[in-house]
């Protein structure tokens, strides 16, 4: 397979300065024009393209595709052709998108058929998610809350080490980035008490988290490698999972999170794919003890350099930085997170969402969360307007943001953005 990423091109394309979405990048993900009809499409500057048009336009007859593959609202059916289908689709869009190719560039009445400028489509959620899991594997994370909900001198529980730890979320309420959500309601047993009452949460909060969207599927029964992983994962987002502290509290013991976590999570529009960001692959962080052997890695050099920030966003105020964290922390790479939701021979499918857990560094200031960043409250976070924060107000708005760097290279994944409105 070619490498699509060869650096020190640009394209026809006016791309400012610091775009998320350069030539390089090329993300998938669904629009909806003003008319209704939803495609699939990319992002490139400021502007999308719409891969259903530069389909029926004949741009991609060289690529064996069905006809309409991108005139969908979700991109699932496209992802399940496969790995070939995905590079040469990219490889396509790239060379079309080139600065010295002509042939789309002064085709104007093509053109005018498949570019728009981003803020005249709608964004919706990039795939149909069946199945959604969120593991729980920053160490520093773990560490921080374990050491505020139980003890901290046992922080991490005996299996944290030895496997990374997960639930089955609830798929039904991932929103894509924009759609606001109410705050929930649920029992809550005050500090020191063992009799709950019943309100709106009074700990809402959120995690700084990536997902990787499923790819490929498999049969029950059949596992995925550490060394094959790659080959079942399509692509990652960023990711909100909204907490509730205070219900997660009372509820976790002994199934963990519920309601705390069900009601809403947040994901960004655009699948930035595994392709675009083979060029930031780093060192992930050593392990001691050693892993069992299915979990391995089968390369050290599979974590991936991502700059992630949380903006906080007070009604009617600034957004403001509370939050620099990177992906690259994680203790548990996602290959092998894939290894072993699936060594029991769990199948999986695409467009299964599975989220990493909060992201959090090793400074207070790279905190995935508001449970952390107040150190539950005890330290509240001034804003700039001069209100406190320890936990999230009606009126707020998270906003996560992403982007790897490597010399001139910088690609971006986007916002996952969404405003908490008072409970119903
Ligand atoms: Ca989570």
């Amino acid at each position: 397979m070619h490498n699509t990423n060869d650096i020190l091109i640009t394209s026809w394309i006016n791309v400012p300065d610091n775009s998320d979405f350069p030539i390089y990048n090329l993300p998938l993900g669904i629009i909806k024009h003003k008319n209704g009809r939803a495609s699939a499409a990319t992002a490139i500057g400021e502007y999308v393209i719409d891969l259903s048009a530069l389909q029926g336009l004949g741009f991609f007859s060289e690529i064996s595709l069905p006809n309409g593959i991108f005139d969908k609202d979700s991109l699932n059916e496209f992802i399940a052709l496969g790995k070939p289908v995905w590079h040469s689709v990219r490889k396509q869009i790239k060379s079309l998108l080139k600065s010295d190719n002509g042939k789309l560039r002064d085709d104007k009445e093509a053109v005018s058929k498949c570019l728009f400028n981003i803020n005249e489509v709608e964004l919706l959620m990039p795939v149909k998610v069946g199945d959604y899991t969120d593991f729980y594997s920053s160490k520093e994370h773990a560490t921080n809350v374990g050491s505020m909900f139980r003890d901290p001198k046992n922080a991490l529980l005996p299996n944290w080490l030895h496997l990374p730890v997960a639930y089955h979320g609830r798929s039904s309420s991932i929103m894509v980035s924009g759609k606001n959500f109410h705050r929930p309601k649920g029992q809550v047993a005050p500090p020191g008490s063992d009799i709950p009452a019943f309100y709106p949460s009074k700990a809402m909060d959120f995690e700084l988290e990536m997902a990787f969207i499923i790819g490929k599927q498999t049969e029950s029964g059949q596992s995925v490698s550490n060394k094959e992983a790659d080959d079942y994962i399509f692509g990652m987002t960023l990711f909100n999972d909204w907490s509730a502290r205070d219900i997660q509290r009372w509820e976790y013991v002994p199934l963990g999170p519920f309601l705390a976590k069900n009601f809403a999570s947040t994901t960004s529009p655009w699948i930035v794919t595994l392709e675009a960001l083979e060029p930031f692959r780093t060192q992930a962080p050593p392990q001691e003890p050693e892993v069992l052997p299915y979990l391995k890695r089968a390369d050290e050099n599979t974590a991936i350099d991502i700059t992630l920030e949380v903006w906080l966003q007070a009604e009617n105020t600034d957004a403001v930085k509370i939050c620099t964290s990177n992906y690259k922390h994680l203790y548990w790479t996602m290959e092998q997170q894939l290894a072993h939701h699936t060594i029991n021979g769990c199948n999986i499918n695409v467009g299964d969402l599975m989220a990493s857990g909060t992201i959090s560094g090793p400074t207070p200031d790279s905190f995935g969360s508001m449970l952390e960043l107040t150190w539950n409250g005890s330290k509240p976070i001034t804003l700039p307007n001069g209100q406190e924060r320890k936990f999230l107000q009606d009126g707020d708005t998270i906003i996560v943001k992403g982007y790897c760097q490597k010399g001139n290279l910088r690609i971006g994944f986007g916002e996952a953005k969404a405003k908490l409105l008072p409970a119903l």
